[in-house]
């Protein structure tokens, strides 16, 4: 194993570990709503997070079902930290409540549009504060992708709202800052951690490993991991500091983290 999986796990006590959840805990699937924690996630992450001052999940899917499916022990952040799951109940972060109703107007215009014949397959995500206009079903996504690009740019320019891409998915989002970084950097800082990990899988991740540099700026010992696959950026394996293959490998990692933190 990697000697900066080994220096995280000799900081476990003072150090946070977070992670994206599509395509780093679960595989990537067609239809997003179909997406599920590898079996082992739940029961690993319960684990460590008794080892960790803190184990995170920083996702753009919504808190309510990450919650229901990785347990009371994790702390769970949906939409880029616009939630956060807590007992059960969702809070929705004060920056995105004014605009909920344009969200659902932007909603209801794109299940309209997308339902040409010429966009079969496409699919509209409503996650509450946020949307995801999904084209990785689309029997022709590279034909697509402009397409639904230009939607969700009038769509936003209509309801005032923004454009961020994705891994075959472009999300329209509430024009406040919601990134990763935010989530990351804030609760490392308000839990004092001199050592922090983040895994993802895509560039949307890119702020996760941002909040790190700001951290270990100030001293704290960073990990930066990225899971490859065959559509990982470039920009993320080339930041990271250990590279593993697909959700398996984070398995791996994770397990490795409990297997080092147990040891006397
Ligand atoms: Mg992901």
């Amino acid at each position: 194993m990697t000697q900066p999986i080994e220096e995280l796990a000799e900081r476990a006590a003072t150090g946070g570990l977070f992670m994206d959840f599509d395509g780093t805990l679960s595989e990537i699937v067609p239809r997003p709503q179909d997406a599920r924690p590898l079996p082992e996630v739940p029961d690993l992450l319960s684990e460590l997070a008794h080892r960790f001052a803190v184990v995170s999940i920083v996702s753009g899917r919504s808190a309510r079902e990450l919650a229901e499916w990785l347990g009371p022990h994790v702390e769970i952040w949906g939409l880029h930290g616009a939630e956060r799951a807590r007992d059960g109940i969702v809070e929705l972060a004060d920056a995105v409540r004014p605009y909920l109703d344009s969200i659902h107007s932007a909603r209801d215009e794109a299940v309209a549009s997308i339902e040409r014949p010429g966009l079969a397959g496409c699919i509209v995500e409503d996650k509450g504060a946020m949307l995801g206009l999904h084209f990785r079903d689309s029997p022709d996504p590279d034909r697509v992708e402009p397409e639904i690009g230009r939607l969700a740019g009038e769509l936003a320019g209509r309801h005032g709202l923004i454009v961020v891409p994705g891994r075959m998915v472009f999300e329209l989002r509430p024009p406040v800052t919601l990134t990763k970084r935010d989530v990351v950097e804030r609760r490392a800082r308000e839990l004092g951690l001199d050592a922090a990990c983040f895994i993802g899988d895509d560039t949307v991740d890119l702020p996760g490993y941002d909040a790190l540099d700001a951290l270990e700026a100030d001293g704290a010992m960073c990990v930066r991991v990225a899971v490859r696959s065959a559509e990982s950026p470039s920009a993320l394996i080339e930041r990271a500091d250990v590279v593993v293959d697909g959700p398996r490998g984070v398995v791996r990692t994770l397990g490795e983290l409990v297997r080092l933190t147990t040891e006397e």
